[in-house]
């Protein structure tokens, strides 16, 4: 998981993202032709521009890696 950080004001819940998403879903569609999307997975995320919300500062986001602590459990060290 990827958090953000906008160093000129401190920002870290609000932010304009960019990005390209590839994703795989079911596609489940009625007898009458309306569409439910289900299952989406998510392939590829590709971000390309990150702008702070509350002050429109692009160059001071800061991206923080997020560590998820069950996920990094392998090596107990
Ligand atoms: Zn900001």
């Amino acid at each position: 998981m990827t958090r953000y950080r906008c160093s000129a004001c401190g920002n870290l819940t609000r932010f304009d993202v960019t990005a390209t998403k590839t994703t795989k879903a079911f596609h489940h569609f009625t007898v009458g032709g309306e569409l439910v999307i289900e299952d989406e997975e998510v392939l590829e995320n590709q971000v390309h521009d990150v702008s702070c919300r509350w002050c429109g500062h692009g160059r001071s986001i800061e991206v923080i890696e997020a560590s998820e602590p069950e996920s990094f459990a392998r090596s107990s060290g």
